[in-house]
């Protein structure tokens, strides 16, 4: 008797813990890097339910109308005049990634670093490169070179042209927060293999896809995902538009860097 009100206790707590955080360690994604490559700039989630999914997180906004951070749940759109703006619920999206952060692993940044310093750091502290990491970072940055997106108009041209006019912003002596992923070689098509950071300062101002940066001090915080979601746009003509046999991994190259 005693053993089965104890075996029920246990399932009622695991219960009341999946209800807390049913987005526990879980990527949540809506549409493919590979659909955004092919032009598909509109989609259908609202960031309204996005924000269900996650507290953190990047993408961008339909028409490509900007970067993307999404920072202790609320959304922040670096447009392409370099300002940040914060988009109402019933806005969309047609590429992002979210999580629910939890931190796991901590690591104190006491000298500067240069980005690709810091990205071997992470890489040094992350035991399974088969798994997503959500990588937040605080602190003093002495510069953050950035660049945002300027919205599209329909006929929308692939993101290869897009991303070769691209405004840049450069700031010094600038604090904030990097948000992004560390995603595993395999989601290639799916997202971006490796990183991808955003930025947001600290006076909510400034920010926008990260291009370099050195920090002069501050903390890493990683998340540890090891589910991953994917919310397929319903829009089926968003979908008929990618070319599964197409092999992108190149135009993804010339959009990231
Ligand atoms: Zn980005």
């Amino acid at each position: 008797m005693k053993k089965k009100c104890m075996l029920f206790c246990i399932v009622l707590f695991l219960g009341a813990g999946c209800a807390g955080n049913p987005y526990k360690d879980t990527v949540t994604q809506t549409s493919t890097i590979d659909i955004l490559l092919a032009g598909v700039y509109e989609g259908d989630m609202t960031l309204g339910e996005l924000t269900g999914y996650g507290d953190f997180g990047i993408g961008t906004f339909n028409r490509l109308d900007g970067e993307m951070i999404l920072l202790d749940g609320e959304v922040y759109k670096v447009r392409a005049d370099g300002r940040v703006y914060r988009p109402g619920n019933d806005e969309k999206t047609p590429f992002a990634a979210v999580s629910r952060f939890e931190e796991d692993t901590c690591i104190k940044i006491k000298e500067p670093v240069s980005r690709q310093e810091l990205q071997s750091l992470i890489d040094d502290h992350i035991n399974d490169p088969h798994l997503f990491y959500a990588i937040r970072i605080t602190g003093k940055f002495s510069e953050m070179r950035t660049r945002s997106v300027p919205a599209q108009q329909k006929p929308y041209p692939p993101l290869t042209e897009v991303a070769k006019k691209q405004p840049e912003f450069e700031m010094k002596d600038i604090s904030g927060t990097i948000v992004g992923y560390r995603c595993p070689v395999y989601v290639k098509g799916i997202n971006v293999a490796g990183y991808h950071l955003h930025f947001i300062s600290s006076s909510f101002r400034q920010g926008g896809h990260i291009l370099d940066f050195e920090m002069s001090e501050g903390r890493t915080q990683i998340d540890t995902l090891s589910r991953f979601t994917l919310i397929m746009p319903d829009n089926a003509k968003a979908r008929h538009k990618l070319d599964l046999s197409l092999e992108r991994s190149r135009e993804l190259k010339e959009v990231e860097q």
